[in-house]
């Protein structure tokens, strides 16, 4: 079972290198644990979902706005959110190896290591601390964000009075946050820095659990929009001991991983908590003054917090496929990093001249790509690979009646198209216009 496990991954992580998707950070010097750089693939198709998500909640939503707060923030904000006292995780070390681990992740009372004695549990704050300014003393302690989230709440007045919305309305955010997990793990799925995509929704209290549900729906749709597979979604909700310290319900979207069923993303109804902290920690009088019911309140908040990184590599292991004669990667077409590639079939009789005028025309609008060496057969499978949808070929028939052969990624299928119908037909089967 774990031998399987390990090979999928495996396989994805070797694919991620090579087709230039995902890198070791710092690689030259040997690695850093659990960093990870995007390549220009990797980069494209996590731009394309900041950019699915971004249309689905700031676009499509009359009341949704998007903001970009700093990463450093007045400490005070972690104090009131409850990080600085209770995001933390216990921590046990080895007295013999030194090696150090999460106590609830082991079994019994012995290092998994070496047998050794361990030390008793103390609490380890998991966020990152550093100093503003020249002077390194506790004064100046600043935190590098472990959640997008308390920019958003902070920026509650500022948002709400400048964009004169009223509630029910939310914040989106995509931003890095930073945790210091004491076990990172399983590729990109678990890092210490990450991309977060979130919106916070202010309700009036007594709608909260309508809004939950309706968010809920809204974000599963998402995911099926993407392409994924939906028997491999599926919801959890949080028991009793499972609910963070400021959420009344929460719940995860989870995809079946080749190492689990795991978080994608929550849904939470955070109430007040979070609001209500900040009024009394800053002093601000941080309400909501509903003109029409003439009255008073501070908002409920329903959470969507997904993780960029996450959906990134669900998309891949979603996509991954083996055939016996290609690795194929099914991305959506509306997430594959490059949506068509262009080839002549040889490099003579000008074809090349005739490709390179379709990809240049292509490339205004989308990205796509050039490619005239080695076999045809080799062309298309590195493009399988890629993820990419769609190839144009340029023959000799191109040459006498304007023709061009379109292959499809998926089915293989290869149907001939006159060359004036390439933009059309390409923005009809990528749907992204
Ligand atoms: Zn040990």
């Amino acid at each position: 079972m774990n031998k399987k496990i390990n090979s999928t991954m495996d396989k994805l992580v070797s694919l991620c290198k090579r087709r230039g998707y995902i890198f070791q950070s710092s690689e030259i010097y040997g690695g850093i644990n659990s960093c990870w750089d995007y390549g220009p693939l990797g980069v494209e198709l996590k731009n394309n979902i900041k950019e699915l998500w971004w249309k689905s909640m700031v676009y499509e939503h009359d009341n949704i706005e998007g903001l970009d707060s700093s990463i450093l923030m007045h400490p005070i904000i972690w104090k009131a959110s409850g990080h600085i006292d209770g995001f933390t995780d216990p921590l046990v070390d080895c007295k013999k190896c030194k090696n150090r681990f999460k106590a609830t992740d082991l079994e019994g009372n012995v290092c998994p290591l070496c047998g050794g004695e361990l030390t008793e549990a103390r609490q380890f704050n998991l966020m990152f601390k550093t100093f503003m300014g020249p002077v390194e003393d506790e004064a100046n302690i600043v935190y590098l964000r472990p959640e997008t989230a308390q920019g958003i709440y902070v920026n509650f007045l500022n948002v709400l009075n400048s964009s004169r919305n009223k509630i029910p309305f939310g914040i989106a955010q995509i931003g890095k946050a930073f945790r210091n997990e004491i076990t990172p793990g399983n590729f990109i799925f678990r890092t210490r820095e990450f991309e977060q995509m979130e919106m916070q929704y202010f309700v009036k209290p007594g709608t909260d659990d309508e809004w939950l549900e309706k968010w809920k729906e809204n974000r599963m749709n998402w995911y099926h929009k993407l392409g994924l597979k939906k028997e491999k979604l599926s919801f959890h909700m949080h028991d009793k001991d499972e609910l963070a310290h400021y959420a009344k319900e929460a719940y995860d979207i989870q995809y079946e991983f080749p190492f689990g069923r795991q978080e994608l993303e929550g849904i939470h109804n955070r109430t007040d908590f979070d609001l209500s902290r900040h009024k009394k920690y800053s002093g601000k009088n941080i309400q909501y003054y509903d003109v029409a019911a003439k009255e008073k309140y501070i908002p409920y908040v329903i959470e969507t917090s997904a993780g960029c990184d996450r959906t990134l590599l669900t998309c891949l292991v979603d996509a991954y496929d083996e055939e016996e004669e290609r690795v194929v990667l099914r991305l959506s077409p509306l997430l594959a990093p490059i949506k068509v590639a262009v080839f002549p079939l040889v490099k003579r009789d000008g074809m090349p001249e005739i490709a390179v005028k379709i990809y240049n025309n292509l490339k205004m609008n989308i990205k796509a790509f050039y490619d005239d060496s080695g076999s045809i057969g080799r062309r298309y499978r590195r493009q399988d690979e890629a993820g990419t949808p769609f190839a144009l070929t340029v023959d000799s028939e191109t040459i006498e009646n304007n023709t061009i052969t379109l292959r499809e990624r998926d089915s293989m299928n290869q149907i001939r198209i006159s060359l004036d119908k390439i933009d059309r037909i390409i923005k009809e089967k990528i749907n992204i216009y």
